[in-house]
C-alpha cells in the first residue's frame, strides 16, 4: 500500500495549534496543489466533538476563502483534531495560520447562527449535527493558545 506522509508524522512530537506544510504536489502541466495539516487542538490529548467540527468546517468553508487565494477544499481529520486545507499554488504557513487565526475569531466573536451555510435537509449530509455553540468554545480556546506557523516549536502568529 503506498505510504501516506501524514501517517509518517510523529504524532507525539507536535505542539498544537499549528499550521504545518504537508505536500506541495505538481500536476503534469506545471500547476502546483498545497495541502497544509490544520492542527488545531493537541494529538491524543483532544478531540473536537463531531456537532462543533462539522459547524467549524461549514464556516471555515467560506471564511478561508475569503482569507486566502485558491482554496480548494478544507475537510476535518477522522481523529477530529484539526483540518486538510488543499490550495492551488503554495501559501508560507505563516500566512496561512493568520488566515485561519481571523476566521476563528470571526467563528469565536461575530458569526450568528443565520450566517452558517448549510444547516439544512437539502444542503447537509447530517443536518441535526451542528453545534455553534460548540465551534465557538472551542475556537476560543484555540485562539487563546496560539496558533504556530510551525508544528514542532511554538511560533504563534500574530
Ligand atoms: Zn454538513
Amino acid at each position: 500500500m503506498a505510504e501516506v506522509e501524514s501517517f509518517t508524522l510523529d504524532h507525539t512530537k507536535v505542539k498544537a495549534p499549528y499550521v504545518r506544510l504537508i505536500t506541495v504536489e505538481e500536476g503534469p502541466k506545471g500547476d502546483k496543489i498545497a495541502n497544509y495539516d490544520l492542527r488545531l487542538v493537541q494529538p491524543n490529548e483532544n478531540a473536537i466533538p463531531t456537532a462543533g467540527l462539522h459547524t467549524i468546517e461549514h464556516l471555515l468553508a467560506g471564511l478561508l476563502r475569503d482569507r486566502l487565494t485558491g482554496v480548494i477544499d478544507c475537510s476535518p481529520f477522522g481523529c477530529r483534531t484539526g483540518f486538510h486545507l488543499i490550495t492551488w499554488g503554495e501559501h508560507s504557513t505563516t500566512d496561512v495560520a493568520k488566515a485561519l487565526k481571523s476566521a476563528l475569531e470571526e467563528i469565536a466573536y461575530h458569526i450568528e447562527w443565520k450566517d452558517v451555510q448549510g444547516t439544512t435537509i437539502e444542503s447537509c449530509g447530517n443536518y441535526r449535527d451542528h453545534s455553534l455553540f460548540s465551534a465557538k468554545e472551542w475556537s476560543k480556546k484555540i485562539l487563546a493558545e496560539g496558533i504556530s506557523d510551525q508544528p514542532f516549536e511554538r511560533h504563534v502568529v500574530d
